[in-house]
């Protein structure tokens, strides 16, 4: 499908876009930034925006440690996260994560701000921001507003970013050094959305949290004993069927996630 001519701008300044989203007026004007969601949607004419606002002209990309958080620029893509040393340093999750999102060529363009504000269920790298903890950086008309990312996720392809707001940043909090983390997803063929994953950070002292994907309208965040969490899981989860398995099917593969997931944090923990 051709999709129906829109209106493009590409801002200069955080500002400048803000201003041009408050400005629709009635009309639908969204952001853009890697496309790899966007594009797909407007061709297939699930999205029907009035002016898309392109952020790819605002320096809003890099990776850097703040205190006992990590701050990630909004426009940072998911192959940096993947493969750059310093990012791996400092965030293994994201980086193990990553590289499970769509091929190279869309962890080229896809962005982290991107992936988190598209808000897809099956997608990795809200679960990884969600096991970590923090909060994400907005910037709106009144000015920047900080959203815990426990707050964040709302529902299927929803999030509490208003319509003239723009995500700039993500700030993770670190697990202690410590802790372990694990990652690990189920999916039909390598390049694929998750049918399921989990990230885990596991203390010293037995206790973690787990985080699942793929299994709910948002990432699903769990805490407890270790070894008491992927039965929980397995327990709590209300997966949906679709075309791909069953809900039960994806119940037991949610506990898998949970449980290797868990596994690969406890042996990182050197627990
Ligand atoms: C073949 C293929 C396979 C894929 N496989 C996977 C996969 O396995 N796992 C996965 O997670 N994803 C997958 N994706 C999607 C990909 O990861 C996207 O990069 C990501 O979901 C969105 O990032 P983006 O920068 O491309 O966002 P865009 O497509 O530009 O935007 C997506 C949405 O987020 C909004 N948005 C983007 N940035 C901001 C911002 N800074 N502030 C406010 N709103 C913003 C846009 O308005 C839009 O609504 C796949 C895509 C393709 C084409």
């Amino acid at each position: 499908m051709i999709p129906r001519p829109f209106d493009y701008e590409r801002p200069r300044s955080v500002e400048e876009a803000v201003s041009i989203l408050a400005g629709a007026g009635g009309r639908d004007a969204k952001v853009i930034a890697g496309g790899q969601s966007l594009v797909p949607m407007l061709s297939l004419g699930l999205a029907r925006p009035d002016v898309l606002v392109d952020l790819s002209r605002l320096e809003l990309n890099g990776i850097e440690a703040v205190d006992r958080r990590v701050r990630i620029g909004a426009t940072t893509c998911h192959r940096t996260l993947e493969l750059d040393p310093e990012a791996r340093r400092l965030l293994p999750l994201a980086a193990e994560a990553a590289r499970h999102v769509g091929n190279p060529r869309v962890r080229n363009r896809g962005t982290f701000g991107g992936s988190l504000a598209h808000a897809d269920p099956a997608a990795e790298l809200p679960v990884v921001a969600v096991a970590h903890g923090g909060e994400v950086v907005a910037h709106g008309p009144g000015g920047e507003r900080r959203i815990p990312l426990a707050e964040f996720f709302l529902g299927y392809l929803e999030t509490a970013l208003g319509p003239d707001e723009v995500l700039v940043a993500v700030e993770l909090e670190r697990p202690p050094e410590t802790s372990g983390v694990g990652f690990h997803e189920e999916a039909q063929r390598a390049d694929d959305f998750a049918l399921a994953c989990a990230a885990a950070v596991v203390a010293p002292d037995g206790h973690a949290r787990v985080v699942l994907g793929g299994v709910g309208d948002r990432p699903l965040r769990f805490e407890g004993p270790t070894d008491e969490l992927p039965a929980a899981v397995e327990a709590a989860v209300e997966p949906e069927e679709d075309v791909f398995v069953s809900a039960a099917f994806r119940r037991r593969l949610a506990g898998v996630c949970a449980r290797r997931a868990l596994a690969r944090a406890k042996e990182d923990a050197g627990a």
